[in-house]
């Protein structure tokens, strides 16, 4: 059988084994994409049936989540939590509360989470979890009482050595601080490498909560660099305004881009002066208000309903996501003369959306290379809780910018390696993926 045939083959079966989980099997394609080249290199991944073990989770826990709202109503939510690959260190991967998440969300993430953390060059398995509980218009003791419920069930299935969760969408400081106040209370152990993302005073790490934007931006600026362009100057549009935005942009402006656009998923702001970051935090993470009131406080543009693409760019950062970009917004920001589309979410391009960059020479950094700074940071910040040490911020930060530095190297050196240079896709899906086959085929049949 030919390995397009065997690919296509892999590919049939977990669409026959997974239904009705879309983003689940664009993942899973979009890897088998990019592996043709290293199978017909290496004929011993498909002899131990690397593939079709890499695309089965090794274990999924889906539970029901009771809890009681403010007016003394019992509501039940959904939990999950997919552990996708354990060969390169524990489970890592964060969780997300929003109302989206299913089994096929979840799993989707958890499948780019493997490769991406196996990117990292750092001791991390693959696996992600969540909810489909809604933190929007809830009250703090409602939060509390959910993220204790969740921890309940999900306590017996983590440890600082078997899996580790962290945030995603809808699970900032907040959620993370109650999850582990259930956890140390239930288990009766100070055990902070269990969670990433702590605060400060609880075992966090300086930098963790800025690694993902950063890391996406430093990744942004030497993808630039290795075509001969520089971000300083640039015309930047950010969508979301979430913790990955907000980071993504003060380093974009940092390093001197004009950051004018950011949106929540209501509407765009286009803020020509440049995004004020300050009052950015105040409204969206002090006031938990939409980016509208952003807009109106500083009297800038809002078109309720928009995505930023429209806007025009130089350099598009996707922060928001799962496909937030399609292919008529790749075609709008390619009529405005856009370099580099960099994904600071999880696959928040379309499938047509990054053919078409492709096609037209611009740079598309996916995000399993891109915004790997973040669960990066999460394992530094595990070597701080096991050493129980705390770095500064500048060693953090310098160790986040090593990283991310080497893997865009790596990534760019494999796809040289694999005959398709300059394509960060397919480098960074094949040194993702060999680095865990290789894995696989010591540790055996498991
Ligand atoms: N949720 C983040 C991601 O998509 C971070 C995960 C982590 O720190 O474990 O990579």
């Amino acid at each position: 059988m030919s390995t397009e045939q065997y690919l296509d083959d892999v590919f049939t079966q977990v669409v026959a084994r997974n239904g009705h989980e879309p983003e689940f099997h664009q993942a899973v394609r979009e890897v088998l994409d990019s592996l043709a080249p290293v199978l017909d290199r290496h004929p011993e991944y498909r002899e131990a049936a690397v593939l079709e073990r890499i695309v089965e989770p090794e274990r999924q826990v889906v539970f029901r989540v009771p809890w009681v709202d403010d007016e003394g109503r019992v509501r039940v939510n959904r939990g999950f939590r997919t552990q996708f690959s354990s060969v390169l260190g524990p489970y890592k991967g964060g969780l997300r509360f929003h109302p989206s998440v299913d089994a096929g969300i979840v799993k989707f993430l958890g499948f780019e989470q493997i490769f991406k953390n196996a990117l990292t060059g750092l001791a991390i398995g693959g696996g992600k979890g969540g909810s489909d509980f809604d933190p929007h218009g809830r009250s703090d003791a409602e939060v509390m009482r959910f993220c204790q419920s969740f921890m309940s069930e999900l306590f017996r299935h983590v440890g600082e050595h078997t899996d580790v969760p962290a945030g995603d969408i809808g699970v900032g400081a907040r959620e993370i601080g109650y999850l582990y106040g259930q956890y140390t209370r239930l288990t009766n152990r100070w055990e902070a490498g269990v969670l990433t993302g702590k605060g400060l005073a609880w075992g966090g790490s300086l930098a963790r909560t800025e690694a993902t934007g950063y890391g996406a931006v430093l990744f942004a600026a030497d993808a630039l660099a290795y075509r001969g362009l520089v971000l300083d100057g640039r015309r930047v549009v950010v969508s979301g305004s979430g913790n990955v935005a907000v980071h993504a942009i003060a380093k974009a402006q940092q390093l001197g881009a004009d950051v004018v656009a950011c949106s929540d998923s209501r509407g765009a702001v286009l803020d020509e002066r440049g995004i004020d970051v300050d009052l950015l935090r105040q409204v969206r993470e002090v006031e938990r208000l939409p980016v509208e009131v952003y807009a109106q406080r500083r009297g800038a543009h809002y078109e309720p309903g928009a995505r930023p693409w429209a806007f025009g760019a130089q350099v598009a950062l996707p922060c928001a996501t799962q496909n937030e970009l399609d292919e008529d917004d790749a075609r709008a920001l390619l009529d405005a003369g856009v370099l580099a589309v960099v994904e600071g979410a999880n696959m928040p391009t379309t499938p047509k959306a990054a053919a078409l960059l492709t096609e037209n020479r611009v740079v598309f950094a996916p995000g399993k290379a891109a915004n790997a700074g973040g669960v990066a940071t999460s394992a530094l910040e595990m070597q701080q809780n096991a050493a129980r040490d705390s770095w500064t911020f500048e060693q953090t930060e310098a160790r986040l910018a090593a990283i991310m530095h080497d893997l865009h190297d790596r990534t760019l050196e494999t796809a040289d390696r694999f005959g398709a240079p300059g394509d960060y896709v397919v480098g960074a899906n094949i040194a993702g993926f060999t680095r865990v086959a290789d894995a696989m085929l010591a540790l055996g049949v498991i």
